[in-house]
């Protein structure tokens, strides 16, 4: 599907979700130093072929200008005129999609989640054990185990793209670089958002955990 024909309002609904979110996030304190960035799918998907709205690269995140969004196509390309530039990282969403065909795709920072991406590098993921918010990621087995996958983080942004092709995991929607934050998807906005939370209440349960448990050893 070509860009033209993509509905207005549905363009202007993807920018008004990531709106919603930027705000909701940037109170949470989730944006420090412009990092992060946030993207939502319009129209028609096929792995070779979509388009997403994408925050700009080094916008202030805690305010509102016309500034904030720009449409850019499976290779990162921006679909109309603009003097926007995507975010630096708009590659890794670009690959995610393809991967999954999701909708939406959020990435922060946190002290948490940059803390257990170093603390478990070794093993290339974060092991969870039976904590509740499991189910928060969809996945509804009692006592769940998972892994999330940890992948190295590079300033060339196009080195990181086979680690994640490589590493992403159906089951898992998110996937930590190293030293650096999380990216989680959902099938819209709303559901990545669930993920993304679910995601750092147990980063922050890992953390604390394995501080508790250092004591006692
Ligand atoms: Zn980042």
């Amino acid at each position: 599907m070509s860009f033209d024909r993509i509905a207005l309002e549905d363009k202007q609904k993807a920018f008004a979700d990531l709106r919603d979110v930027k705000e909701l996030f940037s109170s949470r304190g989730w944006f420090p130093g412009t990092s992060g960035n946030l993207s939502v799918r319009v129209g028609d998907y096929s792995p070779e072929q979509f388009q997403f709205a994408i925050t700009a690269s080094g916008k202030d995140k805690t305010v509102h200008t016309p500034e904030d969004y720009l449409f850019v196509d499976q290779d990162g390309k921006p679909c109309e005129t603009t003097r926007l530039k995507p975010s630096a990282e708009t590659l890794i969403h670009c690959e995610i999609y393809r991967l999954t065909g999701a909708g939406a795709i959020f990435h922060i920072h946190s002290v948490y989640n940059s803390i257990v991406s170093e603390y478990f590098w070794d093993r290339k993921s974060v092991p969870v054990d039976g904590v509740e918010l499991i189910k928060g990621l969809n996945i509804w087995e009692e006592e769940a185990h998972i892994d999330i996958p940890i992948v190295s983080n590079f300033a060339h942004i196009p080195s990181i793209i086979p680690e994640v092709t490589e590493r992403l995991v159906s089951h898992i929607p998110g996937i930590l670089l190293r030293k650096h934050g999380i990216y989680a998807w959902g099938a819209n906005a709303f559901e990545a958002k669930r993920h993304i939370e679910a995601f750092e209440f147990l980063f922050e349960y890992v953390y604390r955990w394995e501080l508790l448990n250092k004591g006692n050893r």
